[in-house]
């Protein structure tokens, strides 16, 4: 059992900056304003996330990490309606069978915050109280110890932190109310953003003036479809060698390759050869409407009429690009 519990892990729990993922969205639902991670080796060795969210209820420390044991779940009594990231209870179990979990956290109404230890699902030892603060440190460390044919297709520590990087850029971008703030271990931070920042500023700030200075705001309603879309894009008289995509899809960094490549492919009419757009989409779907069946933890989204939603964005963005090229 233990062996098949820890293969359905590491199927959740790819790479250091998958997990990441997961942390990331469990602290925006838990109302962070400020999210600083930690790394050490490609989060290999150590992968650290410390927020000043709700916090972890002292009597909820021992389920937090069983599988699909949720606490986003009691809200909700259909899981085509949950709107939040996290939906299956799966991310925090799925660390604590392929690395050493330890969690700190503190609500508003605890005096000190709770310290504990998991392995395989459980919690290991009784909670320690702990000095802290309000919010919630979740450390991650030898990800992937017992696993050593998943460790080896791992790529150089160098990759998997720029893997991380982006993660957190993106994120930062996308919620620029959150503050956030990545670095290495004992070294200074590689990403800084202040909280209640703008999304545009945030741009600027990660890939720099001259991108942020070439943006056009976009946004789409549908009502037949019942989709929104806001974001960024490039103007048609700017370009980058490689095609910076940025993809939300309810507030989760997703992947959607018809999608991207449609929007590229507007964009070639304007283009030189080999040159790209920056675009940053936040797409906004009925939550019934986005594929369910797909795993939650992989990045690829399908979502239903699909065809002629991206259909209308295309549209959308040509037209927006019409208007700004003259
Ligand atoms: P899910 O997000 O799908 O509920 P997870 O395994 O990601 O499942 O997290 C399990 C539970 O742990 C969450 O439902 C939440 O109650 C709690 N939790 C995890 N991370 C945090 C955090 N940063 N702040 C507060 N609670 C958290
Ligand atoms: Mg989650």
């Amino acid at each position: 059992e233990a062996v098949v519990n820890k293969i359905a892990a590491g199927e959740v729990i790819q790479r250091p900056a998958n997990a990441l993922k997961e942390l990331i969205e469990n602290s925006l639902d838990a109302k962070s304003t400020n999210i600083q991670i930690v790394v050490k080796n490609g989060g290999l060795k150590l992968l650290q996330i410390t927020d000043n969210g709700t916090g972890i209820r002292k009597e909820d420390f021992s389920i937090v990490c069983e599988r699909f044991t949720t606490s986003k779940l009691r809200e909700f009594e259909d899981l085509n309606t949950i709107s939040t990231y996290g939906f299956r209870g799966e991310a925090l179990a799925s660390i604590s069978h392929v690395a050493h979990l330890t969690i700190v956290s503190k609500t508003a109404d605890e005096k000190c915050a709770f310290r504990a230890k998991y392995e395989d699902s459980k919690l290991i030892d009784t909670l320690k109280p702990t000095a802290g603060t309000q919010g919630t440190q979740i450390t991650i460390e030898d990800l992937f110890y017992n696993m050593n044919i998943r460790k080896r297709a791992l790529r150089s520590p160098a990759e998997e932190y720029q893997k991380i990087t982006e993660v957190v850029e993106k994120y930062a971008i996308h919620n620029a109310n959150v503050g956030f703030g990545l670095r290495k271990q004992g070294e200074n931070n590689d990403v800084k953003t202040p909280c209640n920042s703008t999304k545009l500023d945030n741009i600027r700030l990660i890939y720099g003036h001259i991108i942020a200075r070439e943006l056009i705001e976009f946004s789409l309603e549908n009502d037949p479809y019942k989709f929104k879309v806001q974001g960024y894009i490039t103007n048609p008289n700017y370009s980058t060698k490689k095609f910076i995509f940025l993809l939300f899809i309810n507030h989760r960094l997703v992947e959607c390759q018809a999608l991207k490549k449609c929007i590229d492919q507007v964009y070639t009419t304007y283009l030189p050869k080999n040159s790209h757009p920056f675009v940053y989409l936040s797409l906004e779907l009925d939550p019934k409407n986005v594929d369910v069946n797909v795993h939650p933890t992989k990045h690829e989204v399908h979502f239903f009429n699909e065809e002629q939603i991206i259909e209308l964005i295309m549209a959308a963005v040509e037209t927006k690009l019409l208007g700004s090229n003259n």
